[in-house]
């Protein structure tokens, strides 16, 4: 019987899974030893949440779009683990150069850092990389930088999350509402309600100006501005917790699922591989 009870003592108070703690899923709060153990504990698989610093209407902060995305990319995170990247906000926002506060840097250089980071990232274990997008001008970038890694080889993987639309959920009381409107205000109601200005949704209109008359089949970079030149898009007055707590479970749940996918993808990298093997003497392949 007091043997019994010494194994139980044992079992509970010195055995090493009692003495461990829970690893963080934040990059730069972990020891060097623990980021080992972080990277073996998510089978090499890290988020690299992707914001930007723009103007969001009369009455959200410049750092909305990263604010939101790291807040569901941390917590989705903790729920099936996995190594999160320090602050990223090194996005395509060239259309807000005219509104204070936005960093845009060129095309070139947004490129290579994307790369460069990847490739850190690599080399330092994250053999998957999940860059989740939290901002709508990096919609066409991010799918761009991953066609970009065939180029040449590279030893992991780049999955882009582009941005999560969530259907169903509480009715919207607005019809446009693509920045710092009903949607995007709600959401910031719960990563950071107290960054939220609601007093001052109505100084400014984010309502489509609708400057500039071409059909659908033609895209030109001065869209957005000819439409929506105060960075605002539909009415922010309208925003509500409950959309907000909706949406935000809604993109939380699909980073979850993009992790756990992405966890047990062994076929991309495998094919990779294959892919520039090939590559290198495209007159072998079989036709
Ligand atoms: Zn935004």
């Amino acid at each position: 019987m007091r043997a019994g009870w010494i194994a139980l003592f044992v079992l509970l108070f010195i055995s090493p899974g009692w003495a461990q703690t829970k690893l963080s899923v934040h990059w730069e709060e972990l020891t060097a030893a623990d980021f080992q153990s972080a990277i073996e504990q998510s089978k090499g698989t890290c988020l690299l949440p992707f914001g930007i610093l723009e103007k969001h209407g009369p009455h959200l902060p410049l750092g909305t779009d990263l604010l939101d995305v790291r807040y569901v990319a941390l917590n989705a995170a903790q729920q099936e683990y996995a190594l999160v990247f320090p602050q990223y906000y090194f996005g395509q926002i060239f259309e807000a150069k005219h509104q204070p506060g936005t960093v845009a840097y060129s095309a070139r250089l947004q490129l290579d850092l994307l790369q460069e980071t990847t490739d850190e990232m690599a080399r330092n274990g994250c053999q998957k990389i999940i860059i989740v997008n939290g901002h709508g001008g990096n919609e066409h970038l991010l799918p761009f930088f991953a066609q970009s890694q065939l180029e040449k080889p590279h030893d992991y993987v780049v999955y882009v999350m582009g941005i999560v639309a969530s259907p169903g959920g509480p009715a919207k009381k607005t019809a446009v509402d693509m920045h710092a409107g009903e949607s995007e205000t709600s959401k910031m109601l719960i990563s950071s309600p107290n960054l939220v200005h609601i007093d001052r949704t109505n100084q400014e209109s984010g309502a489509d100006q609708a400057r500039l008359k071409l059909p659908d089949t033609l895209y030109t970079g001065i869209w957005w501005y000819a439409s929506f030149p105060n960075h605002y898009s539909g009415d922010g007055a309208a925003a509500t917790r409950e959309l907000g707590e909706f949406e935000m479970k809604a993109w939380q749940d699909a980073i979850v699922t993009a992790i756990r996918a992405v966890k047990s993808d062994d076929e991309s990298l495998k094919l990779q591989n294959e892919f520039f093997e090939r590559a290198g003497h495209p007159l072998d392949t079989k036709q």
